[in-house]
């Protein structure tokens, strides 16, 4: 949207092009020059609303009022003015921000208009109460003059004017009152203002009329309806005013009628674009917030409500592949069947943008009842549609949430109805989910948790702890494995299960994975000097570090400003990151084992993968994941099979040159059953828990003698 001042130019253009579509539309006293002229001023201030920045389209309200104020008071005139408007301001552009510009700006200037009329309106009925009640009370010498000034208002005004006696008996009626209703003076003689009550007029109409009539009020407004001699009903702006006697007795009623039907009927329309998608036709946002604002902010007892949000499966692919124009069309046919489903049972359906809807589903009784309604659209939306001869499927997800309208906030429901939605595509499409607040308590607490997590690395919130593994041959040490920890400010320590795949799928598992590389290279460093067969330092890594370009070479740095050798460095993948990955990954992993790291597979056991799949690794050794190790126990005859499992895992593994370390593994038992099956190591509680490098430290030292400490 340019930002710079309208051009005079275009200002010019504008009055002009304003100027010849209201020429003919209203009796002002201007040519078609004057006219351009009064609309410039007019034009230079649309422009600029047009082109404010931020977007304000509230100064049209001006616009609107000021074409009241120059007489351009037929509904015509408006109508034309904002048909125009499109066009003029938005030219070509289609885009949805223009046209919801345009929208905002016409209806701006149209309030301003309606208001303006009104208020003339009003003033105008003032005048003509005061000329009344002046005419009456005059000296009789005045009488003459006033009571002709009084006709010349009566028979020439624009608007319409009755006069009735104290019971209601019309007396008199002026031209535009007569052409207004369509009745003759005789006719109108012939009835009472009670005839002329509308069957809609609210019950308040009647009340302020019977007030007025027994002199408890001296006027009073209203909106109202009267019914035509043709029997159609035109909507006024009715102003009714009491004329006393001289003792004070209400002797006589004036009633000044303003036409608002046109106008009315305009706003009405504009009052529906704005309420309506305009491809489907279904409500719109907007209508349908405010629908569910009036249910929710004066919730009734025990009262309880439903949303089922809806949103097609893979709906881009057909906007993709046959078009928009075609994707536009599926689009209104799965909005009519929705339509149709939700008007059987008097529910609002909404459009909410794109190909999302939601069905407002009131009064529920139970979760059951929005269930049900997403029953039917799923059913609906489902059979077939065809379009131009072709025949397209379409399948939706819903997220449906159910409550005590009490305490259902709308921007509340919307976001669990959100929420929720996003659950039955995560869990694959094609089904709704039920809103359920631990699923939701857990997702915002990991969501929040994953924003934390640059941040904690900035802080130094993480560190590592050390799990040791030993040589079940001889009861050795052989190796540490380094165990992220977070030590969250807040919620205290935190595992690797509470954040390691959120860390992931933000993409700081890079940065923060290089830091525990080098943590975990620096801690091997302090112990390697110690021992004469130094301390393999294993360390799980993600499969996404293997995209960065930078790791190898961090790696190699990493183990030379420490002094260790590459066979010393292992480096742990699951099973199940593994699997399926090929590629770049995979040559990341051929050449750091060509440097001579070595790679290892975690959890292995826990994923599908075969020993054929693992043979084109570059793998040395197998982790066995702890579900394996926990029912092994020597001599148990009902563990024999995942003893001879183990077993043959064992012996397949060292076939192909690789070695095997058992995962938590927590009793003698199991580490004497794995050390009879060949397992090379183990890890686990039973030799101990992850801990801090001082305690590995200790530990090491009650080792040292057997293992050639230097000191
Ligand atoms: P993992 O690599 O298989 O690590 C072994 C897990 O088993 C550790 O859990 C450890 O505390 C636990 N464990 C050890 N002994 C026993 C035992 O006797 N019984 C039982 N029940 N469990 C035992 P932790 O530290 O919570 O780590 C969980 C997983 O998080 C790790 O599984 C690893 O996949 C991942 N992880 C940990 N640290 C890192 C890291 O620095 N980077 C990456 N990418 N992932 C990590
Ligand atoms: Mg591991
Ligand atoms: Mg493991």
């Amino acid at each position: 949207m340019p930002e710079t001042p309208a051009s005079q130019a275009a200002v010019i253009d504008l009055a002009a092009r304003w100027a010849r579509t209201v020429a003919d539309t209203s009796y002002v006293p201007m040519d078609l020059p004057e006219t351009q002229a009064y609309l410039t001023v007019l034009a230079e201030q649309v422009l600029q609303v047009w082109r404010s920045q931020p977007f304000d389209p509230e100064p049209a309200r001006q616009v609107g009022s000021a074409l009241v104020d120059g007489h351009f008071t037929n509904p015509d005139t408006l109508s034309r003015t904002l048909a125009m408007l499109p066009q003029a301001l938005a030219g070509e552009a289609v885009d949805a921000v223009s046209l919801s510009r345009v929208g905002a700006v016409q209806g701006m200037l149209a309030a301003g208009y309606a208001t303006r009329l009104q208020e003339r309106t009003l003033a105008e009925q003032d005048a003509i109460r005061t000329a009344t009640v002046v005419a009456r009370g005059e000296a009789e010498m005045a009488a003459r003059a006033s009571e002709a000034r009084f006709r010349a208002v009566f028979a020439g005004a624009a608007i319409g004017i009755g006069l009735g006696d104290a019971n209601g008996k019309i007396i008199d009626a002026n031209p535009a009152l007569m052409k207004m209703l369509g009745f003759s003076l005789l006719e109108m003689r012939r009835r009472n203002v009670g005839d002329f009550m509308h069957p809609d007029d609210a019950q308040k109409v009647w009340k302020l009329y019977e007030q007025l009539i027994l002199g408890f009020r001296e006027s009073f407004q209203t909106a109202k309806q009267f019914l035509r001699s043709d029997g159609h009903a035109i909507w006024t702006h009715l102003t009714v005013s009491l004329i006393r006697d001289s003792l004070g007795k209400p002797e006589f009623q004036v009633a000044v009628i303003e036409d608002i039907t046109d106008l009315r009927r305009l706003q009405n329309q504009l009052q529906h674009q704005a309420d309506h998608d305009e491809l489907t036709g279904l409500a719109n946002r907007a209508l349908f917030q405010r629908s569910l604002g009036q249910l929710t902010t004066d919730p009734v007892q025990g009262g309880r409500i439903g949303l089922c949000l809806i949103d097609l499966d893979g709906f881009k692919a057909i906007n993709d592949s046959v078009g928009h124009a075609v994707g536009d069309q599926v689009l209104v046919e799965v909005a009519s069947r929705l339509g149709a489903v939700s008007e059987k049972e008097g529910y609002l359906v909404a459009r909410l943008g794109g190909d999302e809807f939601v069905i407002l589903v009131p009064d529920t009784i139970g979760a059951q009842d929005v269930i049900a309604v997403a029953e039917a659209a799923f059913k609906a939306v489902e059979r077939p549609i065809t379009i131009a001869g072709r025949t397209y499927s379409v399948t939706a997800s819903a997220g449906l949430v159910e409550r005590a309208t009490t305490s259902a906030d709308t921007a509340d429901l919307m976001r669990a109805a959100d929420i929720t939605l996003y659950w039955a595509k995560a869990d694959g499409k094609d089904r709704w989910a039920l809103f359920d607040y631990e699923r939701s308590d857990r997702e915002v607490a990991e969501y929040t948790l994953a924003r934390m997590l640059p941040e904690a690395l900035q802080n130094h919130e993480f560190h590592l702890a050390y799990q040791p593994l030993f040589t079940l041959a001889t009861g050795l040490p052989s190796g540490v494995e380094a165990l992220l920890r977070w030590h969250h400010p807040k919620l205290g320590n935190l595992l690797p299960a509470r954040f390691i795949e959120a860390a992931e799928e933000t993409g700081i598992i890079v940065p923060l994975g290089r830091w525990i590389l080098q943590t975990a290279c620096r801690q091997a460093r302090t112990w390697a000097g110690r021992f004469a067969d130094p301390l393999r330092i294993s360390v799980n890594i993600a499969i996404r570090q293997l995209a960065d370009r930078q790791l190898i070479q961090m790696i190699q740095t990493t183990l030379e400003e420490n002094g260790l050798q590459p066979g010393q460095l292992q480096l742990e993948l699951t099973e199940r990151a593994v699997i399926g990955t090929d590629g770049e990954p995979l040559a990341v992993l051929r050449e750091l084992a060509d440097i001579g790291v070595r790679i290892a597979i975690d959890d292995f056991g826990t994923g599908y993968s075969n020993m054929t799949y693992l043979r084109r690794l570059p793998v040395c050794e197998l982790k066995l994941a702890g579900s394996f190790i926990n029912e092994v126990r020597p001599g148990g005859d009902s563990r024999k099979v995942d003893a001879q499992i183990v077993g043959s895992l064992v012996s397949l593994a060292h076939t192909l040159g690789m070695t095997v370390t058992a995962e938590e593994v927590e009793t003698k038992a199991q580490a004497q059953a794995l050390r009879e099956l060949g397992c090379d190591t183990a890890q686990g509680n039973y030799f101990g828990a992850p801990s801090s490098p001082e305690e590995i430290q200790l530990m090491m030292d009650q080792h040292l003698p057997q293992m050639g400490g230097r000191y």
